[in-house]
C-alpha cells in the first residue's frame, strides 16, 4: 500500500480520464492519496473527490494563486475550515507557501497569505502542506514563530541545512518524480541521507513527471503529453528504494507511516497498518 501525499486530481489534465486514473492508482497499490487545494474555486472539487474515492484533502490558497485571490479569501477559507471541521477527510491546510522561482510574483502578498494561513492552521490544529520553491528560509522564518503542528514540505529541493530546519520543526519532506533524474544530484543526496522517518512520497500529478514520462519543450510543442499520474508512484519509489537500499515493501510501509504521522487525520482514518492488511487476509486479496 502506497501513499501519494500530493496529487492535484481535480486538475483539468484529468478531465478526460479521472476515474481511470484513480483505478490505475488503486490497482498499482496507491490506495491513499492527499488532494491539496490551490484556491477557493477548487475547494469543493477536492472535497468531493476525496469523498468520492476514499482519499483525503487539504484546503488552502497556493502562492501561485494569491495574485488572483481576493483579500477576503483568507476569511472565506477560515469559514470553510469551520464548516468542515468535523469532516474526517479534511487533514491539512494547503497547499500554501511562497514561490521565489516564478518571476513577477508579489512577494509581500505571497508572504501575507502564507502567514495568515499558518495562523488558521494553528487555530484549527491542522498540519500544513507547503509549497517550497527557492523560499525555504522565508517559510522557516515564519514557522519558527507560528507554532503549527508540522506537516509536509512538498517537492522539496532545498539545501541539507534547510531540510534539517524543517525536520527539526516536525516536518516531513516530499520526494517524487524529480528524484528519478540522474542529474538531480542534490535531491538524490537528500533522499539518500535524510532520516527515513523524514521522507514521504508524492507525485504532484499532473506535474513533475518522472524521467520516463518527461517530454522536451519541442516534444510538448508538437502535442506530446507529459502528464504524471498517481499510478506512477511505485515506480518513482523504486528510485528511492535503490538509493536507500530498502525493499519496495519496506519503503511503502515506512513512507505511509510517515505520511500518517505528518497528517494525523490520515492516521485516524486508516490507523496503523493492521496485521491482517500486512499479511494479506483473505478479504483483502483480489484475484
Ligand atoms: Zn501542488
Amino acid at each position: 500500500m502506497w501513499t501519494d501525499t500530493h496529487c492535484h486530481l481535480d486538475a483539468p489534465e484529468f478531465d478526460a480520464d479521472r476515474a481511470e486514473a484513480v483505478a490505475r492508482a488503486v490497482a498499482a497499490g496507491v490506495t491513499h492519496i492527499v488532494l491539496p487545494a490551490v484556491e477557493m474555486a477548487n475547494f469543493e472539487a477536492v472535497r468531493a473527490l476525496a469523498h468520492a474515492h476514499g482519499f483525503v484533502y487539504a484546503l488552502g490558497i497556493h502562492p501561485l494563486y494569491v495574485g488572483r485571490a481576493h483579500d477576503h479569501d483568507v476569511q472565506r477559507l477560515r469559514q470553510t475550515l469551520q464548516a468542515h471541521r468535523g469532516d474526517t477527510r479534511l487533514v491539512a491546510v494547503g497547499e500554501i507557501g511562497v514561490d521565489h522561482f516564478v518571476p513577477g510574483l508579489d512577494r509581500a502578498r505571497q508572504e501575507h497569505f502564507y502567514v495568515e494561513q499558518l495562523k488558521l492552521a494553528t487555530e484549527f490544529d491542522l498540519p500544513v502542506v507547503l509549497h517550497v520553491r527557492r523560499s525555504a528560509d522565508t517559510l522557516l522564518k515564519h514557522l519558527r514563530r507560528i507554532p503549527v503542528r508540522g506537516g509536509i514540505g512538498h517537492a522539496f529541493n532545498g539545501s541539507e541545512q534547510q531540510a534539517r530546519g524543517f525536520v527539526e520543526l516536525g516536518f516531513k519532506l516530499g520526494f517524487g518524480g524529480a528524484m528519478t533524474f540522474d542529474r538531480a544530484l542534490q535531491i538524490r543526496r537528500l533522499a539518500q541521507s535524510l532520516p527515513i522517518e523524514a521522507i514521504v512520497l508524492e507525485t504532484d500529478a499532473p506535474d513533475i513527471p518522472p524521467h520516463w514520462l518527461y517530454r522536451t519543450a519541442p516534444q510538448r510543442a508538437a502535442g506530446e503529453q507529459a502528464r504524471n499520474e498517481p499510478a506512477e508512484l511505485p515506480r518513482i519509489a523504486a528510485t528511492l528504494a535503490d538509493l536507500r537500499g530498502l525493499s519496495l515493501a519496506a519503503l511503502a510501509e515506512v513512507t505511509s507511516a510517515n505520511a500518517r504521522a505528518a497528517l494525523p487525520g490520515l492516521g485516524l482514518l486508516h490507523g496503523p497498518a493492521a496485521p491482517a492488511q500486512v499479511l494479506g487476509a483473505p478479504a483483502e486479496r483480489r484475484a
